[in-house]
């Protein structure tokens, strides 16, 4: 007699902890036992027993870097009602070489499109289209592992959207994929990169001094050193300034290792000259962070050019000059559109336009 899937009877595992899992699975009539064995199974070997959830990548574009091929992959989510176009997810496992190593980092997307409107960015043009669940989260690893059959070592949420705008879904997406007996990636190899929403900061602020959470990686992206200049190519900046965001940064939990990630796009005749790296490493001095600096992608249509080598080098070294802490983020995967500020569907964004609206006031900050 041939076995029933267990997808029949239990629960979808991609979107719960263990303990949820097995909770809903015993609350079926199943036992504990048996529901704990089949979570291990389908996130360590494979879905096997659930074949109805294999996420079947709809596009892979593979570029080569220095280090090793990136892979970009699409996955269609789903429509939830009625009329509502189907949708993709984008996300990018990047080849990393560090300390002698070759691993693998996967970028994730936390949302299809993005409200946060970054005039630099790819995804902005697109709007907002839809927050994703933990489940599509938990899906963009569970295909590179088990499909695309990549060992992925760290995570970012760093493809689409941001991640502090659909916060408690994220959360949801990290206590899964760090479960033991799930996909058991470490906390410490986990990073959220946000505009530097005050609201959602806050929470992530109280979240990252819980047990288990405190090595929790944070890279907030900055790419201007004051808010004449933020306002411009950012508008989350028009309504939590510079000014509110710093003491945050400030007074985030210390780890024994690692700081915040300051991510900075330096685009040329915007936020590139060495005035401006000094007055980054000024208005950061007390903020325990290394400067990531990106050598803007110019996305498509864009009004502005990549900057030149000397450009990039000389921010870089008056940044040292001044003591700050600091790195050059290498770009990966031009060619696939798949690099920092590159990712969206040109399909969709020509599609469908979302205004760009930014909450402000106190209910952003609730
Ligand atoms: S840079 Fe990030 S936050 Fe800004 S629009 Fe793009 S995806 Fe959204």
């Amino acid at each position: 007699m041939q076995a029933t899937p267990a997808e029949h009877v239990f629960p979808s595992p991609m979107g719960l902890t263990h303990e949820e899992f097995v909770r809903e699975s015993v609350g079926r009539g199943l036992r504990e036992g048996v529901a704990l064995e089949v979570y291990k199974r389908f996130f360590r070997e494979g879905p096997t027993q659930f074949p109805g959830l294999i996420p079947q990548p709809t596009r892979t574009l593979v570029t080569d870097s220095p280090e090793g091929d990136v892979t970009k992959f699409l996955l269609s989510v789903p429509a939830r009602r009625d009329g509502e176009p189907s949708l993709e997810t984008e996300s990018v496992v990047i080849p990393m070489q560090r300390r002698h190593m070759n691993t693998k980092t996967l970028c994730v997307s936390s949302q299809v499109g993005c409200a946060m409107g970054c005039t630099f960015c790819e995804t902005a043009q697109m709007g907002l289209i839809r927050s994703l669940s933990a489940a599509e989260i938990v899906r963009q690893w569970y295909a590179a592992r088990h499909v695309l059959k990549h060992e992925i070592k760290n995570i970012v949420f760093m493809g689409m959207g941001e991640p502090l705008d659909n916060y408690d879904e994220v959360i949801r997406a990290i206590r899964v994929l760090t479960d033991h007996s799930g996909p058991s990636i470490g906390m410490g190899c986990i990073t959220i990169s946000t505009v530097g929403r005050i609201d959602g900061l806050l929470k992530l602020r109280e979240q990252a001094s819980q047990p288990g959470w405190k090595s929790l990686n944070l890279a907030v992206s900055i790419n201007a050193p004051n808010d004449a200049i933020r306002d411009t190519i950012m508008p989350i900046n028009r309504s939590m300034p510079l000014g509110e965001l710093i003491p945050i940064l400030e007074s985030w939990p210390r780890r024994k290792s690692g700081a915040i990630c300051v991510e900075y796009v330096l685009i040329p005749g915007v936020n590139s000259s060495v005035e401006h790296a000094a007055e980054i490493a000024e208005r950061f001095r007390k903020v325990r962070c290394c400067v990531n600096v990106i050598p803007y992608n110019p996305r498509r249509d864009s009004p502005w050019p990549p900057p030149t080598e000397e450009e990039v080098w000389a921010f870089l070294r008056e940044l040292e000059a001044r003591g700050q802490f600091c790195k050059r983020r290498r770009t990966k995967g031009r060619d696939s559109m798949a690099a920092c500020g590159q990712l969206g569907n040109e399909g969709i964004r020509k599609r469908k336009f979302v205004g760009v609206t930014v909450q402000s006031g106190p209910a952003a900050r609730a």
